[in-house]
C-alpha cells in the first residue's frame, strides 16, 4: 500500500514524542513492505516564532494533499499569561479541523492489564474494558450564537445541530459497531434538550440500518454515573459535542494516564491522529514524556485510514508486550516498579519498536 504521511509535531512534548509514533509507522511499512512516505510541517507555537501565523498555508497545503496527519501537540505556557493574545497555537488547530472538515473525533478507551493499578479506578471494576467514543466536533453550543448583557446581568450560549451533521457521525459510529462487538450506547439529554431529541430521532433511523448491532440510549447523567461504576458495560458511545468533551476525559481516567490514549479526528477527508494530551511544557525536553499515546495514534491511523487492521494490531500488541514485561515511563509507574524499568521517552519507544 502506498501513503503519504505529514507528521506536525508541534510544541512541547508533541515534538519528543512524534517521532515515536513516525517510527512505528516506518517499522511496520517494512515489515508489510508497504511504501509511506514522510513529509514533516509546522505548526502552533514553533509556527508561530517562524511565520507569526499558527497554521502557515505550506502546512495546510500539506495537510489537505497527504493522506493521514501523525500530530503530536500545540501551546506554549507564555499564552496561557496572555489570555489577550491575538495570535495563538489553538487558533491553528481549530482552522486545520475546520479546513479538512473534522466532524467525528474518535477516542478508544484501551486498557492494559498492566496498568489497571494505575487508573484511578478499582481494577476489579476496570478489567477488560474497551470503549470506542465518537464525539461530534463540529456543531452543539460551542459553535451556536453567543450573547452577552453588557451590564454583565446575562449570557447565553445558543445549542443548535442540524439533522446531517448528527446523521454523518452516527453512520461512522454505526460503521465502527458493526466491526466491533456490535453494541452502540448513544447518550443524549432527550429529557430535556430539543437538540438531543433531534440526536435520538436521527440516531434512531440511522439503527433501522444497522439490524444487526444492538443500539441503547442513554441520558448523559446516567452515562456519566455507569461510566466509573461499570465501564465494561460500554463498546462504542457515541454522543454530541458538549457531552463527549466531558465525557471522554472522565473515561481518559480509566486508561490511567494522559500518555497512553490516542484519538482520531476524521471527516470526509485527511484523518488526523493526535495523542489525547497537549503540550505539557512541564516535562518537555526532558526525555521523560510518554510515547506511548504518539505510538497507538499511529496504530489509529493505520486501522481507521488506511484500513490495516492487522498492522494496527502490531503495533498495539508491541505496547502491551512492552508493558507486560514490565517497562514504564515515570507517569505509570507504581511503588512496585523496579527502577531498572523506568525508561525515558526515546528508550520506552526503542523497546516498542
Ligand atoms: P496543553 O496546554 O497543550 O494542553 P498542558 O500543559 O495542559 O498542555 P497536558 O498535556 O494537557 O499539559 O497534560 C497535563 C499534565 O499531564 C502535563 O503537565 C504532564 O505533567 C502530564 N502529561 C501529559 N502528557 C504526558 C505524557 N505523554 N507523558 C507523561 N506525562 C504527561
Ligand atoms: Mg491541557
Amino acid at each position: 500500500m502506498k501513503k503519504n504521511i505529514l507528521v506536525i509535531p508541534g510544541d512541547g512534548i508533541g515534538q519528543e514524542v512524534t517521532k515515536w509514533g513516525k517510527a512505528a509507522l516506518e517499522k511496520i511499512a517494512e515489515l508489510y513492505s508497504h511504501q509511506f512516505s514522510f513529509d514533516e510541517a509546522i505548526m502552533g507555537h514553533v509556527a508561530i516564532e517562524a511565520t507569526g501565523d499558527p497554521l502557515p498555508d505550506e502546512t495546510l497545503n500539506k495537510a489537505k494533499n497527504s493522506d493521514a496527519i501523525l500530530f503530536g501537540a500545540i501551546g506554549h505556557a507564555k499564552y496561557d499569561n496572555d489570555p489577550s493574545a491575538k495570535v495563538r497555537p489553538e487558533q491553528g488547530l481549530l482552522k486545520i479541523r475546520k479546513e479538512l472538515g473534522l466532524y467525528a473525533n474518535i477516542r478508544p478507551i484501551l486498557l492494559f492489564d498492566e496498568l489497571l493499578e494505575a487508573s484511578s479506578l478499582k481494577p476489579a471494576i476496570l478489567k477488560g474494558t474497551d470503549i470506542l467514543f465518537f464525539r461530534e466536533l463540529t456543531g452543539d453550543v460551542y459553535f451556536g450564537e453567543k450573547t452577552k448583557a453588557d451590564d454583565g446581568s446575562y449570557a447565553s450560549d445558543l445549542m443548535n445541530y442540524h439533522r446531517y451533521e448528527v446523521e454523518r457521525i452516527a453512520v461512522k459510529a454505526f460503521e465502527a459497531a458493526r466491526m466491533r462487538s456490535k453494541r452502540l450506547c448513544s447518550v443524549d439529554k432527550a429529557n430535556v434538550l430539543e437538540t438531543s431529541r433531534l440526536w435520538r430521532d436521527v440516531v434512531q433511523e440511522v439503527s433501522k440500518r444497522y439490524p444487526d448491532v444492538e443500539t441503547e440510549h442513554m441520558f448523559i447523567d446516567n452515562a456519566a454515573m455507569q461510566l466509573v461504576k461499570n465501564p465494561r458495560k460500554f463498546d462504542v458511545v457515541l454522543t454530541a459535542n458538549l457531552f463527549g468533551d466531558i465525557l471522554t476525559d472522565e473515561a481518559s481516567q480509566i486508561a490511567g494516564s494522559m500518555g497512553m490514549l490516542a484519538s482520531a479526528s476524521i471527516g470526509d477527508g485527511t484523518g488526523f491522529f493526535e495523542p489525547i494530551h497537549g503540550s505539557a511544557h512541564d516535562i518537555a525536553g526532558k526525555n521523560i514524556a510518554n510515547p506511548l499515546a504518539s505510538i497507538l495514534s499511529a496504530a489509529l491511523m493505520l486501522e481507521i485510514s488506511f484500513g490495516l487492521k492487522e498492522e494496527a494490531k502490531v503495533i498495539t500488541n508491541a505496547v502491551a508486550d512492552t508493558l507486560k514485561t514490565g517497562y514504564r515511563t515515570t507517569d505509570i509507574t507504581n511503588t512496585s516498579t523496579a527502577q531498572d524499568y523506568i525508561l525515558g521517552t526515546a528508550d520506552m519507544g526503542a523497546k516498542v519498536l
